[in-house]
């Protein structure tokens, strides 16, 4: 295995040069796992020299979209190859059940695979005959790598938010300096050396650890940076495009969210139960499009909510290695002092607590909290508009399918929705209606890379995953030749 305490730059473990470090902590018991290199301005500017010359001097960007889905196919091999060590190291870096971290780093490989065959597609799609009303020209519109790419994402599903970014940029010819959350730095190293061992040509992939502030900061500044792809909080998000906007960097931001869940009473309680507890709880409600806000038509209220809080306190809550634990510690004393302060504030606001809440008995160590449910909290109230990110949900009863809209899209995010109902013409409609980059029906949270990924509002710019995933670090070139015999006549006559 690589060290922890270096960064991956040009091919190579470094050290930082100002030779600081910071410690990972494991969350299921507050010891620190691992030392980890704290970049500062000048190991960025290195990763970035790397990545500019590998962009303009490898001839990576001009490799055929083929022979580069051979590395990411190799990439994805390796991944799964380590699937069951990647995963462990999730589980002690984030406190997510090891099921969960399984499941990730399974998606993680599968988005490698499903960017090779979109590279190779590339070769046969690259440039598309582009008609025009003068027959005197002919154009072609054709795709190109934007260029040197800056990473940044967040600590929830750190192996897997790496794979959003750096599979589609590589399969466009790009070359990338990611950052990893410095809450959860593990597997981003790893991912840097497996590819050190699939030979990626050395710059094309650079991962530097560090702080937002000492290494994400220079990195959005870097003038050799062409594109930022950031995934994160919307202060973070709103500062990284404030300072795009200096030199008109290319962004994509992928914000947070306060989705809601809207389950009409026409809907099966068991299976509503099961999707809200699932959009609610699932990898500690620490997941962007968690669907957070549940709206209940009235005549299902008081019998779901009763089931609901009869199934959340069931939910086996432990450190993520121990069999049959589907609620893990929250990531770090920050998030859980956080989410404890939104518990309170919803508590002074008058919101009833109905359920959790509270610190499970017996759990001295470790940042765990039990599944929590709100109901009885008004629309203004900050628990109901804002994001906790830990399992939290709050729960509101509506009378008509015109309210549950309404009251969905009264939101400064819009990440995700879900809608269930067994009447599938009026889940359509209303899945048509809301104002969300993300809506399911019936279900709440399954990804696929095939599809499109990202916000409205202030939840983000642009979109992930699918075809659009490799849009995001794609330019699309005019070029027009001038086809005609005859002169073109307008200062010589
Ligand atoms: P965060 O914004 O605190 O940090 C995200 C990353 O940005 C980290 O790597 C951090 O070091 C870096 N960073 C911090 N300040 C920076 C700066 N000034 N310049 C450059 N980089 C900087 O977010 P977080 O706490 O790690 O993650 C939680 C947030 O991420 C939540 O709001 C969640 O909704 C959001 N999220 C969104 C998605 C999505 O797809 N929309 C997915 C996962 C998480």
């Amino acid at each position: 295995m690589n060290p922890t305490n270096k960064l991956f730059i040009n091919g190579e473990w470094v050290a930082p040069v100002k030779g600081g470090s910071f410690d990972t902590v494991d969350p299921s018991n507050e010891v620190a796992i691992a030392q980890i290199a704290a970049a500062t301005k000048e190991d960025v500017n290195l990763a970035v020299q790397a990545a500019r010359n590998a962009f303009d001097q490898s001839g990576w960007p001009e490799l055929s979209g083929k022979k580069r889905a051979e590395y990411l196919r190799r990439i994805a091999s390796l991944i799964r190859d380590k699937q069951q060590v990647l995963a462990e190291l999730e589980v002690r870096d984030n406190g997510k059940p090891l099921p969960e971290a399984l499941w990730d780093i399974g998606d993680t490989a599968f988005c490698f695979d499903f960017y090779a065959d979109l590279a190779e597609k590339m070769d046969d799609e690259q440039e598309k005959a582009v008609t025009l009303a003068d027959d005197r020209f002919s154009s072609v519109a054709r795709k190109e790598p934007v260029g040197v790419c800056g990473a940044i994402i967040p600590w929830n599903f750190p192996m897997l938010m790496a794979a959003w970014k750096v599979a589609p940029a590589l399969a466009a010819g790009c070359t990338v300096v990611l950052k990893p959350s410095e809450v959860t730095p593990l597997t981003a190293l790893q991912l840097a050396d497996i590819a050190r061992e699939a030979e990626l040509p050395p710059g094309v992939l650079n991962v530097i650890t560090g702080f937002g502030a000492e290494a994400g900061s220079p990195l959005t500044e870097h003038p050799d940076v062409d594109k930022l792809a950031f995934t994160g909080s919307v202060p973070t998000g709103r500062k990284i495009m404030q300072v795009a906007a200096t030199d008109i960097k290319n962004i994509s931001l992928e914000l947070g969210g306060k989705s809601a869940f809207i389950v009409f009473e026409d809907s099966d309680i068991a299976k509503a139960v099961e999707w809200i507890l699932f959009g609610i709880f699932w990898n500690k409600g620490e997941v962007c499009s968690a669907t957070s806000r549940v709206l209940v038509q009235r005549k299902l209220y008081p019998a779901l909510l009763e089931r609901l809080v009869a199934e959340a306190e069931k939910i086996s809550i432990g450190n993520g290695f121990e069999e049959g634990v589907l609620l893990g510690p929250l990531v770090n004393g920050a998030q859980y002092e956080k989410v404890q302060h939104a518990i309170a504030q919803g508590v002074e606001e008058g919101a009833t607590l109905l359920s959790g809440g509270k610190r499970p008995e017996g759990k001295t160590k470790g940042f765990y909290l039990q599944p929590t449910i709100f109901t009885d909290m008004s629309e203004e109230s900050a628990i109901w508009r804002e994001e906790i990110f830990g399992p939290v949900v709050c729960v509101r009863a509506f009378e008509d399918e015109a309210e549950a809209i309404t009251s969905a899209n009264r939101s400064r995010f819009g990440l995700a929705a879900a809608v269930m109902s067994a009447d599938l013409v009026r889940a359509e409609r209303v899945a048509r209606k809301l104002r969300a980059g993300i809506v399911w029906i019936n279900c709440s949270q399954p990804t696929f890379v095939e599809a499109p990924w990202g916000g409205y509002k202030q939840s983000g710019i642009g979109r992930e995953l699918g075809e659009w995933g490799l849009n995001n670090y794609l330019e699309t070139k005019q070029i027009t030749r001038f086809e005609s015999e005859e002169p073109w006549g307008w200062y010589l006559k």
